[in-house]
């Protein structure tokens, strides 16, 4: 039986900004989620016996803010009238911070809404892909929202896309966070999706970059112990690393409605959420139902399901037998493989060489300078306190 951990909710289309490397192909579209699709989509999730304890529910693909507060708090309602008691479900908006005002941060406190907001840096840099539509940058909005969330004393992250220029800079990346008190980071490449192909990983050097980038941004961390305590991606590749050798490796990209995704029209795909919008030869496109009209539990059975799951574990068999990477990866992200080599049936993407191996390399390179015999300390708050000088290469 499936188990849905993540549903990813698209509430409209419409994004205010028009950054560079959006992949989103309808983010003019100022189409808006019906409530009655709220309530079918979950009506039938909780129906599905496809959640256990906790759902986790994410509004985004589209900028969610823009539309009203009014529209989420009657979207939580539905939320909760639909939920089975003892069922947990948190909510989490992914926002590029524009427009946040006392009202927001209001109702993000009052719902405890999980914010992670999008930006790149310091205004040189964020302003050289994050754009409003007529070519002008975001940064001023955005870190205004920033700020008022500090005030406001909202928790937030924020995820930065990383590009060649950017990964050149790691000091001033840090420094920018701890000026203005950012303290839970996660960096994305700009990767190849959609209809956007990466400059960035057409950079014969970006693996040598994004190794050293990470490194002294780690380095820099260590260096200044609860200025920035968290990095999602030395936090992850290290809970990889270090784990129970049984422990299983759930990649809920791999695994079927895991990951659940609709549309504001109702359509539900799963696997990598970038995958609703897109279209392709072979799948056409990867919808697996309209939730108004089709029944969620009856989607496993469809054709283009089966033959998307015949692909993408295809895929995964191959990366198992091939990559040394396998056990801190899993498989890798089925878009990433279908933008980059055409085909969910391959391994090895340029996404998959930064930010699972290089950045498991790192941790391991780590791990090898504090533990250097078998026999040495182990447990996993080592490497935490640990700085990790700057490489020149990638060392495996
Ligand atoms: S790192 Fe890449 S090649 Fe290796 S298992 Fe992951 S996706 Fe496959």
């Amino acid at each position: 039986m499936p188990r849905i951990e993540l549903l990813v909710i698209q509430p409209t289309p419409f994004c205010n900004i028009d950054c560079r490397y959006c992949y989103l192909p309808e983010r003019n579209s100022k189409a808006v989620v019906a409530p009655e699709t709220l309530v079918n989509l979950f009506s039938q999730v909780f129906a599905s016996g496809w959640v256990q304890d906790c759902l986790s529910v994410v509004w985004h693909a589209g900028e969610p803010m823009v539309l009203p507060v009014a529209f989420y708090r009657d979207a939580f309602q539905i939320v909760e009238r639909a939920k089975p008691s003892g069922l947990t479900v948190t909510h989490s908006f992914q926002t590029n911070g524009t427009l946040v005002d006392d009202a927001w941060c209001d109702f993000f406190a009052e719902q405890r809404v999980n914010v992670g907001v999008s930006i790149d840096g310091p205004k040189h840099l964020h302003d050289r892909n994050r754009l409003t539509r007529s070519g002008r940058g975001t940064f001023d909005k955005t870190i205004r929202g920033i700020r008022l969330l500090r005030r406001r004393e909202i928790p937030f992250h924020v995820i930065s896309v990383l590009t060649i220029a950017s990964m050149a800079a790691p000091h001033e990346l840090f420094e920018f966070y701890v000026e203005e008190g950012i303290e839970r980071v996660c960096f994305n490449v700009e990767e190849s999706e959609g209809d956007h192909v990466s400059n960035s990983f057409a950079d014969r050097d970006v693996e040598t970059a994004y190794y050293r980038f990470l490194s002294e941004f780690w380095r820099l961390s260590a260096a200044m112990p609860g200025k920035i305590p968290f990095i999602r991606e030395i936090e992850h590749a290290l809970q990889q690393v270090i784990r129970p050798k049984d422990a299983p490796f759930n990649n809920q990209l791999v695994e079927p409605f895991a990951i659940t995704s609709m549309d504001w029209a109702g359509n539900i795909s799963t696997f990598s959420p970038e995958l609703l919008g897109l279209k392709n030869p072979r799948y056409r496109d990867f919808l697996l139902g309209n939730i108004n009209r089709d029944v969620l539990v009856d989607m496993p059975q469809r054709a283009n399901f089966m033959d998307m799951l015949e692909d993408i574990e295809a895929g995964v068999a191959m990366c198992r037998e091939r990559c040394q990477y396998f056990s801190v990866c899993g498989g890798g992200e089925p878009v990433n493989k279908l933008a980059e080599n055409g085909t969910f049936v391959s391994t090895e993407t340029t996404y998959c060489r930064l930010t699972k191996m290089r950045a498991t390399d790192l941790v391991l390179d780590a791990l090898e300078r504090v533990q250097p015999s078998p026999a040495g300390p182990s447990g996993p708050s080592l490497p935490f306190e640990m700085p990790v000088r700057v490489q020149d290469q990638p060392t495996r």
